[in-house]
């Protein structure tokens, strides 16, 4: 038995190293979203309960200055609509239980855990990219699932390198990236050009995407025009999985994820 822990250990360590690998040469572009203002105030947060406010983890190195002090714990992680944003961040010990390797296209040969999404969404996934194949525009994945711990380190040698402050500009602080719920994932043509970058906005398949994404249950998380209530930039690529009537709702009300929280904070009286 202990020698099947000490396999897998040894298998993700080494995936991490891939990643970090991978990691290494593209910094900088797509999962470090440049937002520069640090004065975004999502409306969202403002009317969240306010009793588990101010969660900063037992006093990690990385809170303190810089607005940590108002991020919230998420009390209810595992669910399909869990709402992840700089104002609401996952328990620091959360981690899926049910990643599975979505089986589409990606960008890289390799099965590591950056391919992984929680079961629903893969399955949701498959008929997207299916769907994309049979409109000729198909799809590759860039980058999916991501640990806690990874978005941490990778944070932390950020912080490193360029302080507190501007690390938060470029990189999610550990427990708000999407991509530690397993239900986000970044994707672009499949030729793999444009991946995760400005230049894919506008390509047939990001126009594609954004009609078509709700139908299989995705928003695209981060529009253009809402990134005063985001906290993020138009990111075309990437994708968040809502459910099926959720993602119909925010895309027939052209809502962004934060109003429709709000909304149906309003609707339940809550
Ligand atoms: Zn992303």
């Amino acid at each position: 038995m202990n020698q099947n822990v000490q396999k897998e250990k040894q298998n993700v360590l080494k995936e991490e190293e891939n990643v970090q690998k991978e990691k290494e040469n593209s910094v900088g572009s797509s999962e470090a979203p440049v937002q520069n203002s640090g004065e975004i105030t999502a409306s969202a947060s403002s009317k969240g309960k306010k009793s588990d406010s101010s969660t900063t983890d037992n006093g990690t190195s990385l809170s303190g200055k810089g607005g940590t002090d108002d991020i919230q714990t998420i009390a209810n992680p595992a669910s399909i609509d869990v709402l992840v944003n700089k104002q609401h961040k996952l328990p620091e010990n959360y981690a899926p239980d049910d990643l599975v390797y979505p089986n589409v296209r990606f960008t890289f040969k390799e099965k590591i855990k950056k391919r992984m999404m929680r079961e629903e969404a893969a399955q949701a996934l498959e008929k997207l990219f299916k769907a994309a194949d049979k409109d000729g525009l198909p799809l590759a994945g860039v980058s999916a699932y991501r640990s806690h711990k990874r978005q941490k380190t990778l944070f932390e040698a950020y912080v490193k390198k360029d302080g507190e402050e501007k690390a938060r500009t470029y990189s999610a602080y550990p427990g708000t990236s999407e991509h530690e719920t397993g239900l986000a994932i970044d994707v672009t043509k499949s030729d793999g050009s444009c991946a995760a970058t400005g230049c894919f906005a506008g390509t047939p398949e990001a126009e594609w995407l954004a009609e078509h994404a709700h139908e299989f249950g995705f928003i695209i998380r981060y529009p253009e025009g809402k990134e005063n209530i985001t906290g993020y930039t138009y990111e075309p690529w990437h994708l968040r999985y809502v459910g099926q009537s959720e993602a119909d709702n925010m895309f027939k009300n052209d809502l962004t994820f934060e109003e429709y929280a709000d909304q149906a904070l309003v609707a339940t009286g809550s």
